[in-house]
C-alpha cells in the first residue's frame, strides 16, 4: 500500500477531488501556491484557506513525504548529501552539488535499479520498487526548502550563503528514471508547470542507460528536458559488459534513437563517459568514441568515476584522464571533464544508502 501525498496529484486531479466537497477551482489552485511556491510542509501551513478546509485536505493525502535518516558534507562544502527515508521504511539518496553560479540536486527516481551495472553501488542492490510522482517531487520541495531556510536544518554548511534558491535538477541519483517513465514525467510536469514549482525545462536534465524506446517518447513530450545517456563505452563489446541493458538496446539501435530524438527536438544531446582505469579510457577507445558521435549534436562529459569499495572498477588517473579529453578535441568532439565531487562522502550513486543502511 502506498500513502498517497498531495504531491502525487495533477491539479486538475486535486480540483476534481475538491469539486466533490463543493469547493471551487481556485481553491486547488491555492493549495499548489502554498506547496509549490510557499513550499509549505503541511496543510496547516496553507493559511489562505479556511480551517475546516485545511483538516479535509489531510484525508487527502500528505505533504511531505521524506524523513531525513543521515547527511554528509564534503570537505570542501560543495557538496551534500541526504539520506530520506520513505513512508515504507525504504531509503533514498538526493545530492546537492553546489557551483559558481549554480545550485544543482541530483534526485532518485527509484529505490534501487535493475540495470546492473557492475560499477554501481545502486545496481548491486537490484530494484526494490519505482518512486512515485509525488516521491520524486518531495525530494526537490525538500532540498529548495533547506536553501531557502538556512535554520531548517542544523548548520549552514554550504559554501554560498543561505538564503538561495535551487537552480538546476538532474535525474541521474539513484534507478533508471525511463524505466519509471510515467511517474518521473509526471513530476516533471509538476516541476515545471507555472502553477507548480515553475522551473524551466531546461534546467531539469533526465540521464539514462539508453531505454531506446523511452528515448523516442521524450521526444515527443513537449517539456523540453536535457537529455544525458551514460555511454561509458564506444563498443558493444565493452558496453555489454559495463551497461547490460546495451545487450537489448545495443550502440546502434541506441544511437539510431538519439539522431531521432534530436531530429524531432533539434537539442543537444549529453554523453557521460565515467573513465575507469585501463578498462575504456584508451586513446583508441577515444578514437572509436569519436567516431561514434561523429555528425551527432553532442557533448561528452566526462566523469573520474567514484569508485565503489571493493569494486575492481577504479577511476582513470587525471593525466590519462587529460589525454583522452584533448583527443576527443582533435576530433572536433565538443567535450569537457567534470569534477569528481563528494570523495569521502559517499557521494557515488547508491553509496551512502549502502553504507549506511547496509544495501547491496
Ligand atoms: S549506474 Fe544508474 S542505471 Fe546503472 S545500475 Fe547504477 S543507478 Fe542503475
Amino acid at each position: 500500500m502506498r500513502n498517497k501525498t498531495l504531491l502525487d496529484f495533477t491539479l486538475d486531479e486535486l480540483k476534481d477531488a475538491m469539486a466533490a466537497w463543493g469547493e471551487p477551482g481556485y481553491r486547488a489552485k491555492q493549495v499548489w501556491r502554498g506547496m509549490y511556491h510557499d513550499l509549505t510542509v503541511s496543510p496547516e501551513g496553507l493559511t489562505t484557506l479556511p480551517k475546516g478546509l485545511r483538516a479535509r485536505l489531510e484525508t487527502l493525502g500528505t505533504m511531505s513525504t521524506l524523513s531525513v535518516v543521515s547527511q554528509a558534507v564534503s570537505k570542501s562544502r560543495d557538496t551534500r548529501k541526504f539520506l530520506f527515508r520513505l513512508h515504507d521504511g525504504n531509503t533514498i539518496e538526493v545530492v546537492l552539488m553546489f557551483y559558481e553560479k549554480r545550485r544543482s540536486v541530483c534526485i532518485s527516481t527509484q529505490v534501487g535499479c535493475a540495470m546492473g551495472c557492475p560499477f554501481c553501488a545502486t545496481g548491486m542492490g537490484g530494484l526494490v520498487r519505482n518512486l512515485t510522482a509525488g516521491e520524486i517531487v518531495a525530494q526537490v520541495l525538500f532540498v529548495a526548502r533547506w536553501l531557502r531556510d538556512p535554520e531548517v536544518d542544523g548548520p549552514d554548511a554550504s559554501p554560498v550563503p543561505r538564503p538561495t534558491t535551487l537552480t538546476h535538477v538532474v535525474l541521474m541519483g539513484m534507478g533508471e528514471p525511463l524505466a519509471n517513465y510515467d511517474n518521473v514525467w509526471r513530476a516533471i510536469r509538476t516541476l515545471t508547470s507555472p502553477e507548480g514549482f515553475g522551473m524551466g525545462a531546461r534546467r531539469i536534465t533526465l540521464s539514462t542507460v539508453g531505454l531506446v524506446p523511452g528515448i523516442r517518447r521524450m521526444a515527443r513530450e513537449p517539456q523540453q528536458v536535457n537529455l544525458a545517456v551514460s555511454l561509458h563505452a564506444p563498443t558493444d563489446r565493452l558496453r555489454n559488459k559495463l551497461v547490460p541493458i546495451n545487450r537489448r538496446y545495443p550502440l546502434k539501435k541506441l544511437m539510431d534513437a538519439v539522431r531521432e530524438y534530436i531530429g524531432t527536438t533539434h537539442r543537444r544531446v549529453t554523453f557521460e563517459y565515467a573513465l575507469m582505469r585501463g578498462i575504456n579510457d584508451s586513446l583508441e577507445q577515444a578514437d572509436l568514441l569519436a567516431d561514434l558521435l561523429s555528425g551527432v549534436l553532442a557533448h561528452v562529459n566526462l566523469i573520474p568515476l567514484n569508485p565503489v569499495e571493493g569494486s575492481p572498477y577504479q577511476p582513470t588517473e587525471q593525466r590519462k584522464a587529460n589525454a583522452f579529453l584533448g583527443r576527443l578535441r582533435r576530433h572536433g568532439i565538443s567535450v569537457t571533464m567534470r569534477l569528481r565531487r563528494g570523495i569521502g562522502i559517499d557521494a557515488g550513486c547508491g553509496q551512502l544508502r549502502r553504507r549506511t543502511v547496509g544495501i547491496g
